[in-house]
């Protein structure tokens, strides 16, 4: 029986082995290949944090009230025209883009227009930044009749695709308040708000400006 035993088992003894060797290195594989998953894992989950961070950082630097794109430019009150009674909005009915800033506007009044300076007292860049246009010592050179009047505030946009349109950002409506604000305060009268169309047929500044709340800074309809 132990011979016959042998001769049975001895030619199946190298298969056994190969089998547990085979075996042996599949197991081997499959932890590597778990491990390796395991690993790029982890380093994809730490870059999306890595991006989470930053874009926060930007997100958060950006909306701030702090932030230095929305400071007021220094206006003394004894350099401002005491004829003005309101204030008037516009849009620069262009795309509302980097390259429509407020140097842009103004070599449009001053090379294209043959005016003093610019024509609004404030312009609003793209991303909401305030920045100083005429001074409030001169009459501005927006609306026709009304620039004894009114203070003129533009905003960069009004247009998408070549059309009309409403393209307001919240960074720059606030912008606008912060202004407004200001504005009523230094020269201690309500100044109430008007925009272009309502002293001419026009798209400008693309929506009805008495139908936003400027106190509160919400629509009202
Ligand atoms: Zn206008």
């Amino acid at each position: 029986m132990d011979e016959r035993r042998a001769g049975i088992e001895s030619p199946i003894q190298p298969q056994t082995k190969q089998r547990r060797c085979l075996k042996y290195f599949l197991k081997i594989g499959a932890r590597f290949f778990s491990l390796f998953s395991s690993l790029l894992t982890l380093l994809s989950v730490s870059r999306q944090r890595i991006k989470t961070t930053r874009h926060s950082d930007i997100f958060e630097q950006s909306s701030s009230p702090c932030s230095p794109r929305r400071v007021m430019p220094t206006i003394k009150p004894d350099r401002v025209q005491g004829t003005f009674n309101k204030i008037i909005l516009h849009h620069t009915a262009t795309p509302r883009e980097p390259r429509y800033g407020v140097e842009w506007c103004r070599r449009l009044h001053v090379d294209h227009n043959g005016w003093l300076d610019i024509g609004y007292h404030f312009y609003i860049e793209h991303d909401g930044e305030i920045k100083e246009g005429r001074p409030l010592h001169m009459n501005g050179a927006h609306t026709k009749g009304e620039n004894r009047q009114g203070i003129g505030i533009a905003y960069c946009g009004g247009i998408v695709h070549g059309e009309p349109s409403c393209t307001m950002t919240e960074e720059q409506a606030r912008s606008i308040k912060l202004c407004v604000d200001h504005l009523r305060e230094l020269l201690g009268k309500p100044l109430p708000m008007y925009g272009h169309r309502d002293f001419k047929a026009t798209f400008c500044p693309g929506f009805d400006v008495e139908d936003y709340d400027w106190v509160n800074l919400r629509w009202l309809k």
